[in-house]
C-alpha cells in the first residue's frame, strides 16, 4: 500500500486524487492533506480519509516534515510550490507533481537535488504523463528524437486575430478541460503550453531545441514521442485528468478504472496544426527564456503569474499579459537558477519591477 501526502487538497487535482484513493482504498492511504484556505473542508477530508489536515500559508512544507509518505503529490497553485517540493526531496520522498511553477521556476536546482537524493519526479499533467507512459522501456535517452507536447488551442483557437478586448470570462470558458482559475486563463494564452515545454526540458532532460508543441483540439492524443528510428509513439485517452493522475500514483503498474474508454471510431477523426506564434506570443517567450537560461524562467513564471493577476482584477488587457511578461524578460538582470534563493530573488525583482 502506497502511502500519499497531498498538498493542494482540495483543488481540481487534489479533489480527483482523493477520487482515486476511494476508488484503490486497498492501494493507497493517506497521512496528510494541506490547503491554503478551506480549512473546514480540509478538515472534514482528513477524518474521512484518516489523514491530519494543514491549513494556512506553511501548511504544505509542514504536512510534508511532520508526515511520512511514499509518494507527495504537488497540487498547490502557483510558487508556493517549490518549497514543499524541495522539502519532500529532501526527506527522499518521491513527488507527484502537478504544480508547473515548481519546475519552470527551479527546475535546475529541484532535478539536480532530486537526482542526487535519488527521488523521483512524477509528472501527473497530462502531456507529461503521455511523454513518461510512451518512454516505459526506452532505456537510453540517445534513442529520444524529439518530444511533441499536444494543446488545445484553448477558447481562441479559432478566434479573430486581435484579442485585446478578450474578456475574463471569455478566457475563463476552456473547451476541453475544468481546471484552476490560473492554468485556465494560461492555457488560453498558452503561456501554459510554453511552461510545460520548460518542464519537460526538466523532467526528461531534453534540450528545448527539441521538444515542440502541436495544436491538437480535440484533447485526445495527450503527447508523444519520436525517436531516432523513425517510429514515433503516442499515448491516447480520453480528456479526464484521473487517467494521468492515477497513473502518476500507480506507476509501474496500471490499476482497473471505471473510466470511460477511448472510441476512436464514434469520434472518426483527430486533426492537428502548427500553433500560431503569432497569435500567442507567449509561447515564443517560454522557448526564449530556457534558450536565455539562468533565471529567465523563474522571471517569466513570475511576470506572468503578476499579469494574469492583474487582468483577473481588470488592470490590464488581456494582451497586456504577455507583453508584461515580455517587459521583464528584457529587464531582468541576468543571474543564475542553481539555489533556491537565486530563483526566489528573481521572483521577487519581477514583482518589484511591474508593481512599480
Ligand atoms: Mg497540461
Amino acid at each position: 500500500m502506497k502511502k500519499l501526502v497531498i498538498l493542494g487538497a482540495t483543488g481540481s487535482i487534489g479533489t480527483n486524487t482523493l477520487a482515486i484513493v476511494r476508488e484503490h482504498p486497498d492501494e493507497f492511504c493517506v497521512s496528510a492533506l494541506a490547503v491554503l484556505n478551506s480549512a473546514d473542508r480540509c478538515a472534514a477530508l482528513a477524518r474521512e480519509f484518516g489523514a491530519r489536515a494543514y491549513s494556512g500559508p506553511d501548511a504544505a512544507v509542514r504536512a510534508v516534515e511532520e508526515n511520512d509518505a511514499d509518494i507527495c503529490v504537488v497540487a498547490t497553485v502557483g510558487m508556493s510550490g517549490i518549497l514543499p517540493v524541495w522539502t519532500a526531496i529532501e526527506k527522499g520522498m518521491d513527488v507527484a507533481l502537478a504544480t508547473k511553477e515548481a519546475l519552470v521556476m527551479a527546475g535546475e536546482c529541484i532535478t539536480a537535488a532530486a537526482k542526487k537524493k535519488g527521488v523521483r519526479l512524477i509528472p501527473v499533467d497530462s502531456e507529461h504523463s503521455a511523454v513518461f507512459q510512451c518512454l516505459q522501456g526506452c532505456a537510453d535517452m540517445g534513442e529520444v528524437e524529439r518530444l511533441v507536447l499536444t494543446a488545445s488551442g484553448g477558447p481562441f483557437l479559432d478566434a479573430p486575430a486581435d484579442l485585446s478586448g478578450v474578456t475574463l470570462e471569455q478566457a475563463l470558458d476552456h473547451p476541453r478541460w475544468k481546471m484552476g482559475r490560473k492554468v485556465t486563463i494560461d492555457s488560453s494564452t498558452m503561456m501554459n503550453k510554453g511552461f510545460e515545454i520548460i518542464e519537460a526540458r526538466w523532467l526528461f532532460d531534453v534540450p528545448v531545441s527539441r521538444i515542440d508543441a502541436v495544436v491538437h483540439p480535440e484533447s485526445i492524443v495527450h503527447s508523444l514521442v519520436e525517436f531516432t528510428d523513425g517510429a514515433t509513439l503516442a499515448q491516447l485517452s480520453v480528456p479526464d485528468m484521473r487517467v494521468a493522475i492515477q497513473y502518476a500514483l500507480s506507476w509501474p503498474r496500471r490499476f482497473a478504472s471505471e473510466r470511460r474508454k477511448l472510441d476512436l471510431a464514434s469520434l472518426g477523426s483527430l486533426t492537428f496544426r502548427r500553433p500560431d506564434e503569432k497569435r500567442f506570443p507567449a509561447l515564443a517567450l517560454a522557448k526564449r527564456a530556457v534558450e536565455e537560461g539562468g533565471a529567465q524562467c523563474a522571471v517569466l513564471a513570475a511576470a506572468d503569474e503578476w499579469a494574469v493577476g492583474a487582468f483577473e482584477r481588470g488592470e490590464i488587457p488581456y494582451t497586456g499579459i504577455a507583453a508584461a511578461v515580455e517587459k521583464c524578460l528584457d529587464a531582468a538582470p541576468r543571474i543564475g537558477a542553481e539555489t533556491i534563493d537565486a530563483v526566489m530573488e528573481a521572483n521577487s525583482w519581477t514583482w518589484k519591477f511591474l508593481s512599480r
